[in-house]
This record gives C-alpha cells, structure tokens and sequence, in this order.
C-alpha cells in the first residue's frame, strides 16, 4: 500500500517536466472517458527506494484565458479529491502570482498535506521568488530544478516519512 502525490499549478510552472523524471517511461492513463485521459496523467512513481502512484495536472495548456481560471480550478480539485498528498509548484523565476494565491487557497482548504516547491530554482535568479514562496502559508519551499534533477533528494526526504505514515495507515485497517 503506498500513496498518491498530485503534482499542481499553474501552466508552465514544470509540472509536467517533474512528472516525467519521477516517471520515465512507466506512464499509465487514469481513464478511458473522453476527456479525461487528456487532462489527468497517472504513472508509478520512482525516487530513489520510494515507489508511488504520481498525477499531473495537464490539459490546461490549450484552454482559453476566458476559461482557464475556471478549468484549472475544477481539474485542480478533482486531482487534490483524488491524492493523499500535493504538490504545489511555482516558478521560482517569476515568484508568487494571482493564480498562484488562489491555488494556496484550493489546497488550503482541501487538501491533507501539502508540499509547496519553487521549480526553477537553479541559479541565482531563483532566490528572490523562492523568499516570496514563505509568504503563501504553506510552510517552508523545496527547491527544486525538475528540468535538471535537483532537489530530488530533498524532496525524498519530505515524502518519507509520510510514505511511513500511509503505510501505518494501511496496516492498521488489514
Ligand atoms: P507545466 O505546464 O507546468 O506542465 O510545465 P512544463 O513541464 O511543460 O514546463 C514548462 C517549461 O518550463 C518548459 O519549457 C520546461 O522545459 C521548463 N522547465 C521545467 N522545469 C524547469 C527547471 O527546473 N528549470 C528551468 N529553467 N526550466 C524548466
Ligand atoms: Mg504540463
């Protein structure tokens, strides 16, 4: 029995970049209705002796502006519904944005536990962004740099031990 981590954000934060490396080449759809497959991506997760069950949040890229905020609202509950853990991620380059906030206030509300991560976060321009993270109440930002593997271990290191906590949790109802 291990747990469902769903990555969240807003579009080209790296969600998806972050997916594929955790995932490689073990995708799998999360269901055949039209529709969905397109805009919910699960795979099996690997990092390093952790083994889960992954989501990303896509289909956002070719929406609308009129019906973006509604649709990443919507897709980004059904995807916190469906996980025991998210992960938030903003672009450490830019900082923290309108939508950004309204995210903070999605998962504030629904969500068990949240993992908030600065992707991007190679190099120096990041640092002024990953600062800005500490101000969406969310505890402390993980630096992360999907596109070149950084953080990875870091990131490891925050899911462990709630790894152990789902695995108690399960054993306990057997
Ligand atoms: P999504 O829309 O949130 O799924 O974002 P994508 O994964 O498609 O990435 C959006 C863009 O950001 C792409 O051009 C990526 O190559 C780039 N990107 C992703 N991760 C990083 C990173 O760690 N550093 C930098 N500099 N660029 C990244
Ligand atoms: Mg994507």
């Amino acid at each position: 029995m291990s747990f469902t981590l769903a990555i969240v954000g807003r579009p080209n934060v790296g969600k998806s970049t972050l997916f594929n490396r955790l995932v490689g080449k073990r995708l799998a759809l999360v269901d055949d209705q039209p529709g969905v497959t397109r805009d919910l991506r699960e795979g099996e997760a690997k990092l390093g002796g952790l083994r889960f069950t992954v989501i990303d949040t896509a289909g956002l890229e070719e929406a609308t502006d009129d019906s973006l905020q509604g649709r990443m609202r919507r897709l980004t509950e059904r995807a916190v519904d469906m996980a025991d853990i998210c992960l938030f991620m903003i672009d450490a380059r830019v900082g923290v944005t309108p939508t950004d906030e309204m995210f903070a206030e999605i998962l504030r509300k629904r969500s068990k536990h949240v993992i908030l991560a600065t992707n991007k976060a190679e190099g120096k321009a990041a640092d002024a962004g990953v600062l800005e993270a500490y101000a969406l109440g969310l505890g402390e930002p993980l630096r992360l740099s999907a596109e070149h593997g950084e953080g990875m271990g870091e990131l490891m290191h925050v899911l462990m031990p709630l790894a152990d906590e789902f695995a108690d949790a399960a054993a306990e109802h057997m």
